[in-house]
C-alpha cells in the first residue's frame, strides 16, 4: 500500500480555461497516509470523481503531479499504477462463474492456486455469495453483481490503493450497512490505502478515518468525523455535515465577546477571525438550548422524527433550527441560549487552510 501525494493539482475539462470557474479542480495539494481510509464527500459536481480519476490515472490533470510513495505516477497508465477500482455500477464478466470472476485479478497475476482459493473463499463469505460460487454471473441481480465488483476490488492484497466511486449506490439498505462494516473491518485487518467517493455523509462518517470535504473544486476541510462535527473550519462544512446542518447567524465580535440578536456571549478565548468585526456565528442545532431564558424566538414548525424533535424558529429575522429530545416541552414563549463552548466563529471572507 502507498502514501498518495497530490501536488498542486488543477484540472479543467475544456482546452483553454479562461478563469478559475473553468477549473473542475482548483488547487488540490495534499498528502494521504499509507493505510488511511479517506472518504471524498461533497455535493454533486464538486469534483470528487474528477479527483478520483486523476488518482487512478483515468484522467491526466491539467497541472500538478501525483506520487505514490514518492514515485511520480502522473504519466503512468491505470494498470501501471497498480490500484484496484470499484465503480458505481458493476464491472464483471457475465459468462464467468462468480468464483472465477473473483479469482480473475489473482490468476491474472499468477498467484498460486491455493492462495487464490483461500482469498476467493474469504471474499465469498464477506459478500455473502458462498452458495452462488459455481453459478455464472449472468442472471444475478444488480445488487449481487455489485457485490462481486466490490469483492474483485478487495481480493488482491498487493495493490497501492483501492479506489471506490459510490460503490454501494445499487445495494439495498440492509446489505449496504453490512458491507460498510465489513469494509471497515477489512481495512483494519489489511491496512490498505482506501479512497472512497460518496455524497452520502452517513457512509463517509461511519467508515472513514479522515473525511475530505470538497466544495466547488477545492478541499475545504480534512478531518475525523468528530472534528467535522464539532469544529467545521468552513461555513460550508458546518452546513453540509450534520442533519440538520449548523445554524449560521450574523454576529459582531469584540475581543472574546460575541453579540448575536442583542445578546452578548462571552467565549473562553477571542475567536480567530482576523480583523473582521462582522462575523458568522455557527452553532449546531443540538447545542441550542430551548427554554424560558435567553433570546426570544418565534416557533414556526415542530417536526417529530421519533427520538427527537426538530424545531424550526425565527430569530431576529433569521431562521434557527433546534434539536431537542422527543419528550421536551416546547414553551409558548420560547427563548434560546447557545452553549458558549459549542460556538464556532467565521469571518465573512475567511477561508481556512486544510489540515491533514
Ligand atoms: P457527482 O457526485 O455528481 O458525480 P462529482 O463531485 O463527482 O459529482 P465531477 O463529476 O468530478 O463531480 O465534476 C466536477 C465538474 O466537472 C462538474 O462541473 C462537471 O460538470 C464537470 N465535468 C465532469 N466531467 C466532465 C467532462 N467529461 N467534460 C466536461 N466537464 C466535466
Amino acid at each position: 500500500m502507498a502514501k498518495i501525494s497530490l501536488e498542486h493539482i488543477r484540472h479543467a475539462y475544456g482546452p483553454t480555461p479562461k478563469s478559475e470557474k473553468d477549473y473542475a479542480l482548483k488547487e488540490v495539494h495534499h498528502e494521504w497516509n499509507d493505510g488511511g481510509a479517506y472518504a471524498l464527500l461533497g455535493p454533486s459536481g464538486c469534483g470528487k470523481t474528477t479527483l478520483l480519476n486523476i488518482i487512478s490515472g483515468l484522467l491526466r490533470p491539467s497541472e500538478g503531479r501525483i506520487l505514490f510513495d514518492g514515485l511520480d505516477v502522473t504519466n503512468l497508465s491505470t494498470q501501471r499504477r497498480n490500484i484496484a477500482q470499484v465503480f458505481q455500477f458493476p464491472v464483471i464478466y457475465d459468462t464467468m462463474t462468480v468464483y472465477d470472476n473473483l479469482a480473475f485479478p489473482l490468476r491474472n497475476r499468477h498467484v498460486p492456486e491455493a492462495e487464490v482459493d483461500s482469498r476467493v473463499r474469504e471474499i465469498l463469505e464477506m459478500i455473502d455469495l458462498v452458495d452462488w460460487a459455481k453459478r455464472t454471473a449472468r442472471g444475478l441481480t444488480a445488487d449481487q453483481k455489485q457485490k462481486i465488483s466490490l469483492g474483485r476490488g478487495l481480493v488482491r492484497n498487493d495493490v497501492n490503493a483501492i479506489l471506490f466511486d459510490e460503490p454501494l449506490t445499487v445495494i439495498d439498505p440492509h446489505m449496504k450497512w453490512i458491507l460498510r462494516s465489513q469494509l471497515k473491518r477489512l481495512h483494519k485487518q489489511f491496512g490498505f490505502t482506501m479512497v472512497y467517493v460518496t455524497h452520502d455523509q452517513t457512509e463517509a462518517l461511519t467508515f472513514a478515518d479522515k473525511v475530505v470535504v470538497m466544495y466547488e473544486g477545492e478541499i475545504v476541510q480534512i478531518g475525523t468525523p468528530v472534528e467535522l462535527f464539532e469544529r467545521p473550519s468552513h461555513t460550508f462544512v458546518g452546513y453540509f455535515i450534520g442533519s440538520p446542518g449548523m445554524n449560521l447567524l450574523p454576529a459582531k465580535v469584540a475581543g472574546n465577546s460575541v453579540t448575536v440578536g442583542g445578546q452578548t456571549i462571552t467565549l473562553a478565548a477571542a475567536p480567530n477571525v482576523g480583523s473582521a468585526n462582522k462575523v458568522e456565528l455557527g452553532i449546531r442545532p443540538e447545542f441550542v438550548r430551548l427554554g424560558r431564558e435567553g433570546m426570544p424566538v418565534d416557533i414556526v414548525k415542530v417536526e417529530d422524527i421519533g427520538r427527537q424533535k426538530i424545531v424550526r424558529a425565527r430569530f431576529e429575522g433569521h431562521s434557527v433550527t433546534i434539536v431537542v429530545p422527543e419528550d421536551s416541552e416546547i414553551p409558548a414563549e420560547a427563548r434560546v441560549t447557545f452553549e458558549p463552548t459549542r460556538i464556532n466563529m467565521y469571518a465573512d471572507s475567511w477561508r481556512v487552510g486544510t489540515e491533514g
